[in-house]
């Protein structure tokens, strides 16, 4: 093993612990969450030694890098996540790429991939992404409309929503993060109880490099982590 491998491995090794540790600390099966290494960062020796590392899930925020990440490996078990923001004109290229979609922050992009999935009778599995931190410079709905839009969304019948993604505000720690992960959590509660027939809530993208364990002690099932994965050193 090279020293890029042995240092990932370690590192992957090491976040599934927290993330055990965190699961069992919660009362929670650490099988229903799931790892996105996020590769937005690196090049394709680093995502190499991810999938060494039976890290299979990867996560990238731009289309672009996506796209060409996509296209240079080529491996069975990858499974691709668009986890940034999504213009409307790079959906055509990005769907058949990815196995989920968390960044769905407006109707207007639902309603591109709903047209788009619809040429080729597809049905696209999405997480909304949520604006918990009310950051005007971050993309996503606001937690207030999302009950009003359910019922449209719910008439998209080429995309199949899956839950909620949020982060919290720029500059949290996994101490301040945790009411943003409330926040989100308690939504996707009050969402679910509305029972939108179509809609499921079973999924909440939250957690990044500083803050993954805190989500998951709020009931992140999907957590998405770049930077520590890629760290030098103990
Ligand atoms: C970059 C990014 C992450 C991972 O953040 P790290 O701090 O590197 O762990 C997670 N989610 C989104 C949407 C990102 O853009």
């Amino acid at each position: 093993m090279s020293e890029l491998q042995q240092q990932i491995a370690g590192n992957v090794t090491r976040v599934r612990e927290q993330i055990d540790a965190a699961a069992r600390r919660s009362g929670r099966d650490p099988r229903s969450i799931r790892l996105v290494a996020v590769t937005k960062y690196v090049g394709l020796n680093e995502v190499l030694a991810l999938l060494d590392a039976r890290c299979f899930e990867l996560g990238e925020s731009r289309p672009q890098e996506l796209w060409k990440k996509v296209d240079a490996i080529s491996h069975p078990h990858v499974q691709w996540h668009m986890i940034g923001h999504l213009q409307r004109n790079k959906v055509r290229r990005t769907l058949p790429a990815v196995r989920l979609v968390h960044s769905c922050d407006s109707l207007r992009l639902l309603q591109t991939i709903d047209t788009e999935a619809g040429r080729d009778a597809h049905v696209i599995p999405v997480l909304l992404e949520v604006n918990v931190a009310g950051d005007t410079a971050k993309h996503g709905f606001s937690p207030d409309e999302l009950a009003s839009l359910l019922p449209t969304i719910a008439d998209l019948r080429h995309i199949k929503v899956h839950g909620l993604m949020g982060m919290a505000a720029r500059g949290s720690d996994r101490v301040t993060a945790r009411p943003y992960f409330v926040r989100l959590r308690e939504l996707r509660d009050r969402l679910s109880g509305i029972g939108v027939p179509g809609i499921q809530m079973e999924e909440l993208s939250m957690g990044m490099s500083g803050d993954f364990e805190t989500a998951i002690e709020e009931g992140a099932t999907i957590v998405r982590v770049g930077k520590t994965l890629f760290s030098g050193g103990p």
